[in-house]
Formats: structure tokens, C-alpha cells, sequence
């Protein structure tokens, strides 16, 4: 046996060990021996190691009154932390810490211009990093890596982001800049995947699940027996220009017909309910969220009619993936009340393999900002190999 593959199963073993008592307190080792399937000497071993770097916390468990008492282990949660970066909105740079356990400790957010560069914007994230969220940080606080969300797909092939939302990270190698930037790893991802991911470690009941995310764009993200379904480049779950929208609509993007984004993003509402895309999007949104709360008519016909073509997204994705449960997120699921009749007819009347019992369960999900943050944080931190 080579000495890499030794080190191989090492790191593999103390990956292990750390997912196992990333959410626990108090873990004795043979527990850990249980759930990871290592033997007690391999555990016993790696936990001294990892106790002596002060990775993982050694105390007594009193509990027990009669001969020796044993040891358990608690990950230092709060010591090793991840910077996320959520880009998914124009102009707009959400900045967040996350514990070890992916709670939130520190979040902010900022603006940045129009004119500003990816070099530019990373620059930026990093400043307000160290201006306003590092000092609230304990001293010995490590960073272990650094994930940026984007409205894209990363092209894991090419190392580029394409089909990009907003167009300035067209084409860019984001997981460079970042990383040149920061002088950490960097995990690049979308917002639908990266909420994908959220739901299932938050959601330990749900294995299958598809997530779909319109705001900017409109994607999914897939979980098939608890994996991340990413593709041979990074592109599976890309449904954007899937023909089973608006048949009359030409697609800004691939300029043809009938693309499910032109109907479910921010630019596809507008265009249906005001008949341009002209304006201040901000604006314009607002309003014609408030005609829906008013129930304007034309309102109430623009989300009827698209709720159709959510329906057939949705029928779609259950066929494909036969999931336990579909999550609409981003920025419909306020919309989804007004959607859901017109969306469910169409379920209801495609899906005919499935009986109410069986078919995916659908959820709006107004909490994707928060997800998207989860998301980066659970990724590193399932990843991460301390040494
Ligand atoms: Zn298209």
C-alpha cells in the first residue's frame, strides 16, 4: 500500500469522527466508534489527536458514579467558523459567519455599484469582512474556508461561471478571485444548489429532494439519496431554458421560444403583468406584489397563468427525480398562495403515477436567504479536513 492511500484513510477516518459529533455534545468514544463503523482503537487515537489540536473538546461525563470515568467530546463549534458571500441579488453583497454547526453568528449586508468589476466586488467583500464582522469574532476564530452564492452556473469542467443572472460574473473564474482574494478555499455554488443542500441537513427526513429557486434566474437543486446530483460539468438541475413556458415569449438569453425562466424569474413576472421590462425593477416589483395582496385582476391572471407553468416545471422535476418533497424558494414562494390552484391542476392532472400518499410533498419555502447561507456553511464544514 502507497503512503498516500494511508493518508487517504486517515483523513477519510477523522472526517468521519468530525461529521459524527459536529451536532452532538458530550459524545463518548465509543459512540463515535458506533456511528462512524471504526474500530474504538482508530477512534480513541484520532480523538486524542484531535483533543490535543483543540479541535475537538475533551470533559468528563459525571454521570456515571461507579469506577472510571469516561471522556467525551464536543466539537469546538464556535472556533472554527466560514465566511459566506450571497451574490444571488443585482448590486446587493449579503455577508455572513457561520459556527461549525452552520448557525449564524454575524450577518450583514451592502450595496455595491453598478460599474464594479468581480475583482472589484470580491476586493469590497473582503473589506467589510475585516472592518465589521472579523472583530466580532473570538481570537482564536479560524476561518476555514470562504463560499461565495451566485445567480450561475459553475462550470466545475472550466472552472468559469456561465449563465449568469447578473452579467459581470459571466465567464469569470469566481473560485480564483475569491480565493487570491481571501488567501482561503472557496466554494462557489448556486443558490438553488446550495439550498438543496441546506434543506437536507436541516430536513434529516428528506433524502430526495428537489429545490427550485426563481428570483434573477430560475434553477434547481437536486438531492438523490442524499448527494448533491451536480452532473459530468455542474449543469444537472440547469432547467432554465427547458420549453414549457410561454410558448410566445422569446428568450433574452438563448433567443428562443417558450423558456421556463422567461416566465418564473423577477424579469418574467414584470413582463407579464406590466408588458415591458422598463423601470426600476425594485419598484416595480413592489407594485406588482401589491396589486396581487390588493387582487387586481390582471395581477391575480399573471399568477394564475405562470402558476400553470410552475405546474409543469414541477410535474417535470417529479417525474424525473420522483422526490419526497419539491421546495419553492427564492422570491415567489409570497406569490405561491395565488399560484397554487393553477399549479396543483397541473400536478395533479400530469403526475398520474403518484396517489396523494406518494407524491412529492410541495413547499413554499420563505426562508432561501437563510438556506443559501446554511447551504456554504454545510458544504465546507462537511468537507473540511483539519489537517
Ligand atoms: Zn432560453
Amino acid at each position: 500500500m502507497k503512503v498516500t492511500d494511508i493518508l487517504g484513510i486517515r483523513e477519510q477516518n477523522i472526517a468521519s469522527i468530525i461529521n459524527a459529533v459536529r451536532f452532538k455534545s458530550g459524545i463518548s468514544k465509543k459512540q463515535i466508534a458506533e456511528e462512524t463503523e471504526l474500530s474504538v482503537a482508530t477512534v480513541s487515537n484520532l480523538c486524542n489527536d484531535l483533543a490535543a489540536r483543540n479541535i475537538l473538546i475533551e470533559s468528563k461525563n459525571d454521570g456515571l458514579s461507579v469506577g472510571r470515568t469516561p471522556s467525551v467530546y464536543t466539537f469546538n463549534v464556535e472556533r472554527y467558523c466560514v465566511l459566506a458571500i450571497n451574490l444571488q441579488l443585482r448590486n446587493v453583497m449579503y455577508l455572513a459567519i457561520t459556527n461549525f454547526r452552520n448557525e449564524i453568528i454575524l450577518e450583514k449586508e451592502y450595496k455595491y455599484s453598478d460599474n464594479a468589476g468581480v475583482e472589484e466586488i470580491m476586493h469590497e467583500a473582503r473589506v467589510h469582512y475585516e472592518e465589521d464582522l472579523k472583530p466580532g469574532l473570538r481570537d482564536d476564530a479560524v476561518i476555514i474556508g470562504v463560499g461565495v452564492a451566485v445567480s450561475a452556473i459553475y462550470d466545475t469542467s472550466h472552472s468559469k461561471l456561465v449563465c449568469c443572472a447578473i452579467p459581470v460574473f459571466e465567464e469569470k473564474d469566481l473560485k480564483k478571485i475569491t480565493e487570491k482574494e481571501f488567501g482561503l478555499t472557496a466554494y462557489i455554488d448556486n443558490e438553488a444548489n446550495l439550498c438543496a443542500i441546506a434543506a437536507n441537513a436541516s430536513e434529516a427526513e428528506y433524502e430526495d429532494i428537489v429545490y427550485i429557486h426563481a428570483s434573477e434566474g430560475v434553477g434547481t437543486g437536486i438531492i438523490q439519496h442524499g448527494r448533491l446530483l451536480q452532473g459530468h460539468n455542474g449543469y444537472a438541475g440547469e432547467i432554465s431554458h427547458m420549453p414549457i413556458g410561454r410558448p410566445d415569449r422569446k428568450c433574452k438569453v438563448c433567443g428562443r421560444y417558450g423558456c421556463i425562466e422567461s416566465d418564473l424569474s423577477i424579469d418574467g413576472f414584470l413582463l407579464s403583468y406590466f408588458g415591458n421590462n422598463r423601470g426600476k425593477r425594485e419598484e416595480r416589483w413592489k407594485e406588482f406584489l401589491e396589486a396581487v395582496e390588493a387582487k387586481k385582476e390582471k395581477a391575480l391572471k399573471v399568477t394564475e397563468e405562470t402558476g400553470t407553468y410552475l405546474g409543469r416545471l414541477v410535474s417535470v422535476l417529479i417525474y424525473l427525480f420522483d422526490p419526497q418533497v419539491v421546495y419553492i424558494g427564492g422570491n415567489i414562494p409570497v406569490l405561491y398562495p395565488y399560484m397554487k390552484e393553477s399549479m396543483m391542476k397541473e400536478v395533479r392532472g400530469r403526475c398520474v403515477l403518484w396517489d396523494e400518499n406518494s407524491i412529492a410533498k410541495i413547499l413554499p419555502d420563505l426562508t432561501s436567504n437563510e438556506r443559501i447561507i446554511i447551504g456554504i456553511s454545510e458544504r465546507i464544514c462537511s468537507k473540511w479536513l483539519p489537517y
